[in-house]
């Protein structure tokens, strides 16, 4: 998946993203990225979150909104996307052999990313250019 996450100088948050799905899926699959609240959500007032990974996970957990209500209790992008990822290995008795990823944008363009397994990144880009390179944030 690629999902993208924006916010422009009004504040105002617009997010999405695309996949191909998942290598070898079955015909008919309907995965994450389509469906609003698992693969993307934003809401205006708090922010946006998207995912990347094992859709039927992200699916199970509605991951995107559940960023960003966590975001809306007050948890940082960064801390709600690794609460999000948290949550999700717990449901798998702590599995971590497959992969998921949120990113998130909150009101004041604070951002954070929280993946399973290396191979995840992400970047932030301003008007004036690539501004941040995070490192890769995840749990192995
Ligand atoms: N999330 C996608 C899916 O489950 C796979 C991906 O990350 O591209 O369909």
């Amino acid at each position: 998946t690629i999902g993208m996450l924006a916010i422009d100088k009004n504040g105002d948050i617009a997010g999405g993203c695309t996949t191909s799905g998942m290598g070898y899926k079955m015909a008919g699959r309907v995965g994450d990225s389509p469906i609003i609240g698992a693969g993307l959500f934003v809401d205006n007032e708090v922010g946006g979150a998207t995912a990347t990974g094992v859709g039927e996970e992200v699916v199970r957990t509605v991951g995107s909104f559940l960023i960003v209500e966590l975001m809306r209790q007050g948890k940082s992008p960064q801390e709600a996307c690794e609460e999000g990822v948290k949550r999700i290995m717990a449901k798998n008795e702590g599995r971590n052999d497959f992969q998921i990823g949120f990113i998130a944008i909150n009101k004041q363009g604070e951002t954070g990313g929280y993946c399973i397994q290396a191979g995840f990144s992400y970047r932030t880009y301003s008007e004036e250019g690539h501004i941040d390179n995070p490192s890769e944030s995840y749990i192995s």
